[in-house]
């Protein structure tokens, strides 16, 4: 059985790894010179940069992957826990950590907001409550939408439906909980963990915040791309065939069925099996040639600042967060009217601040990520306005006593995000889960047009965010290979 995997993201990668292991010849085909796709890496002035992600929730997916893979995530990577997992500041001068422990974040709220911290206590034990519900049913199975309420393993969540709050905005929740504005703009922030807005993506959210209170926020030593040199390691291991600097043009199909791929060399590969890791509407429009609908509701993209900064003490952490001082008018603009947000809210990772490999003794690594409008294309006009822009989030940074000396800088905008990993319109998540319906919208792992194509990676069911996509690696191989890789969850 002759499998071909388009992309080397993390979603590639685990399909990959996991069809080899268990009897396919697996040849996976990536476009860039290296793996990890959105999970990426760069070296600026002497300082190493993750370009992707920065922090990882829920580590036992990544230990059920690599346990299905032969290995374990122990003997992989080094996992450190963030405390605090993150600082957040306002601009009237307030600030709060929040601690790793879940244990210990009622209490630290109430250092900011003494009346929400027995809320933040109730919130913490409904979120469990959803996650318990939910996550079988909406994470870690292949998900067959509407149909999953009928089957009787799941009898026990149509009396939840109520409590798990589909129909109410993550954001009417929040307020509807906390009195401090500022706890509810800290809570509202998760949405845009996949790229959503909190006044439209659904309470049943907070399942977000949960799994990185109740899992923690961990970093890898090394930095995170260590995840896709792990991912990478397996794949190899497995016997995957990589071939780098191999862009596909086009899946072949006929009726039903896919029978390969070819490359920009004008090579045709022939394959049994075909699994996309590309954005699944990139793949319909792009690689198969059909006149398939863009996603309504693509998630945000970002506005990234990778700048070596002289090293100097301003308080800051591991993760930080700048917010905005009106968060519903920065969504609107963001994703009502698709224009960047004249005040932004502003995230900033030094990696280095934890893992001194990642720059040298005077120096740190800053990674500036703003949410902006998914607008971004191949001939786009981001180029014009970019370091207007990041002048500007320079400026709002000033605003909060934070002027780092720059040594060196580069930007990425949205443009940037379709050039390099062929993001739909740059979208960092794929689709968004701006309405209570995006969760049965997401396109499954197995294509209904063809029977032998499937889909992986952030813009297929479960959705983005590391451990997301290598859950979906998993379904699409559990599927394909009809046996079932469990993840303990
Ligand atoms: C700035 C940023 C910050 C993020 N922060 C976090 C975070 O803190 N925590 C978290 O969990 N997640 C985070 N994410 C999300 C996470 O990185 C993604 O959800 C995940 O890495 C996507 O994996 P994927 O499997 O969808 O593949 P992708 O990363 O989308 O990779 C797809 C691969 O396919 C390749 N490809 C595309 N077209 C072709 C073609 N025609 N031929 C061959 N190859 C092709 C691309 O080059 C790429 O390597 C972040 C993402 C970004 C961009």
């Amino acid at each position: 059985m002759h499998t071909v995997v388009v992309g080397a993201g993390i979603g590639g990668l685990v399909t990959a790894t996991l069809l080899a292991r268990y009897g396919h010849n697996v040849t996976l085909l990536e476009q860039a010179s290296e793996a990890g796709g959105k999970m990426g890496r760069a070296t600026i002035d002497g300082c190493t940069f993750d370009t992707g992600p920065s922090l990882i929730t829920m580590p036992f997916v990544l230990d059920a992957f690599f346990r299905h893979a032969g290995t374990t995530l122990q003997e992989q990577l080094q996992l450190i826990p963030i405390d605090p997992g993150c600082h957040y500041r306002w601009s009237d001068g307030s600030r709060l950590d929040i601690p790793f422990s879940a244990e210990a974040i009622p209490e630290a709220v109430g250092g900011l907001s003494p009346s929400d911290s027995a809320a933040m206590r109730r919130y913490l034990d409904h979120a469990a409550t959803v996650y318990r519900a939910t996550g079988n049913v909406f994470i870690f199975s292949a998900f067959e939408g509407f149909k999953e309420f009928i089957k009787p393993r799941n009898a026990s969540l149509l009396p939840m439906l109520p409590r798990l709050r589909f129909t109410q905005s993550m954001h009417a929740m929040h307020a509807s909980m906390f009195q401090d504005r500022r706890i509810v703009q800290l809570m509202d922030r998760f949405a845009t963990y996949n790229g959503s807005t909190p006044y439209r993506a659904p309470a049943t959210l907070a399942v977000i915040p949960h799994v990185e209170f109740q899992y923690g926020a961990w970093y890898p030593r090394g930095g995170v791309y260590a995840i896709a040199q792990g991912c990478e390691r397996q794949a190899l291991a497995n016997g995957v065939t990589i071939r780098y600097d191999t862009a596909v043009t086009r899946i072949v199909h006929d009726g039903r069925r896919v029978s390969g791929v070819v490359t920009a060399d004008g090579e045709l590969i022939s394959a049994d099996v075909v699994v996309s890791n590309v954005d699944v509407h990139v793949t319909q429009s792009m690689l198969l040639g059909q006149s398939a609908r863009p996603p309504r509701d693509p998630s945000m993209s970002g506005f990234i600042m990778l700048m070596s900064v002289a090293k100097q003490e301003l308080g800051l952490q591991h993760h930080n967060v700048l917010f905005s001082d009106d968060y519903q008018r920065e969504f609107h603009d963001i994703v009502e009217r698709h224009t960047p947000a004249s005040d932004m809210t502003i995230y900033l990772s030094r990696s280095a601040h934890t893992d001194p490999t990642q720059a040298p003794p005077d120096r740190e690594n800053w990674f500036v990520l703003v949410n902006a409008p998914a607008t971004g294309r191949r001939d786009g006009s981001w180029h014009t306005m970019r370091d207007a822009y990041a002048e500007r989030i320079l400026g709002r940074m000033r605003h909060f006593g934070i002027d780092p000396v720059i040594r060196a800088m580069e930007i990425r905008t949205p443009d940037d995000m379709v050039r390099m990993w062929n993001a739909d319109r740059g979208s960092l998540y794929g689709a968004s889960s701006n309405s209570m319906f995006s969760a049965f919208l997401r396109p499954r792992q197995r294509s209904k047009q063809f029977t032998n194509l499937w889909y992986v990676g952030g813009s297929a069911h479960p959705g983005g965010g590391v451990p997301l996509v290598a859950t979906s690696g998993m379904l699409a191989a559990s599927g394909i290979l009809g046996r079932p890789f469990s993840i303990p969850s």
